[in-house]
């Protein structure tokens, strides 16, 4: 934590700017530029629909070849890309969707996770967001990826790693614990209710990082039921709102960090067999208002001008 003057949560909006939109492949009429995998109609056409990714970073066809290279190792890119077009309107991100629509796209990631989740070679299958050129995003109609690959990423790896040596000592769920902390201290918390928890971490990376949790201990996304995703959905949509409404037009990733894929080789990962008890699945976003520069991307060391604390009261206000 660097708190700089000028930095206070109040500066930090954004105005909202009307964009001139030129042309834009994901938009209704252009639906023929994509490959589609699946699509979710209404009596107005299509809401949510699924496509193959352009510039895929992974290929379904084929088989898992892992090979050295002296010092090194690699493995064929065999995997999913897919990207979600979230809604058929231009400029509605997910604070502005209706309650049917918001449960609509969750319930699509789920189905497509799920879907991805029968292919054994597949053994992490991740959904992300980027939103804003600031956060990535090449195309700034609303869209999430799907990824699916055969090799745990680091990120994930480490993650996991924790949560299991945590359970190896504690025989309880690091995240559940988390959240009980955060709930009796309150400082951080920015809106609770029967069945989810959203707050911004301790010593959090990004000024306004917000992390949203279930309640209930549970390691999969795409195992959620049909009434926690209804809640989780109208959750979602509040707190987006709630960013909103004190960042502005903000730019961010949205992460969600969900178990691995255990029909995928299962052998390989001793640490795997008690991924229920021991891996909580949550969602990250990352509000991105400036470029990751040397000192985050050489060291990992991330300056954050606004403490969680102060950002938290901000939003509880807004
Ligand atoms: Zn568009
Ligand atoms: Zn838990």
């Amino acid at each position: 934590m660097a708190r700089e003057r000028n930095r206070r949560p109040e500066f930090m909006r954004r105005p909202v700017e009307t964009q001139n939109i030129g042309f834009c492949p994901f938009c209704p009429g252009n639906e023929k530029l994509s490959k589609e995998i699946r699509r979710y109609d209404s009596q107005n056409g299509w809401q949510v629909r699924v496509v193959a990714n352009s510039y895929p970073a992974m290929q379904v066809e084929g088989s898992v070849n892992r090979s050295p290279h002296g010092l090194f190792d690699s493995v064929s890119g065999i995997g999913a890309h897919e990207v979600v077009i979230e809604t058929p309107e231009h400029n509605e991100d997910l604070p502005d969707w209706n309650r049917e629509h918001s449960i609509l796209v969750w319930k699509a990631y789920r189905e497509r996770m799920m879907d991805l989740e029968r292919d054994f070679r597949l053994r992490c299958i991740m959904m992300f967001k980027n939103s804003g050129t600031m956060a990535g995003a090449g195309l700034s109609h609303p869209h999430g990826q799907i990824l699916a690959s055969p090799v745990t990423p680091p990120a994930v790896e480490q993650m996991l790693d924790s949560a299991y040596a945590y359970f190896g000592e504690k025989e309880r769920c690091l995240l559940c614990d988390m959240m009980a902390q955060e709930l009796s201290e309150g400082y951080r918390i920015i809106e609770e209710n029967e069945s989810f928890v959203a707050w911004l971490p301790y010593a959090s990376r990004l000024p306004f990082e917000c992390w949203v949790a279930p309640r209930r201990h549970a390691h999969s996304f795409a195992r959620a039921r049909d009434e926690e995703l209804i809640v989780f959905a109208d959750f979602m949509k509040s707190v987006s709102r709630r960013l909103k409404q004190a960042l502005g037009d903000f730019d961010y990733n949205l992460v969600l960090h969900t178990s691995p894929n255990r029909s995928s080789d299962i052998r390989m990962h001793e640490q795997w067999r008690t991924l229920e008890l021991h891996y909580h699945w949550h969602i990250e976003i990352l509000p991105r208002m400036w470029p990751q520069a040397g000192c985050e991307m050489g060291n990992g060391i991330f300056i954050n001008p606004i403490p969680p604390e102060e950002a938290a009261a901000f939003l509880r206000e807004v």
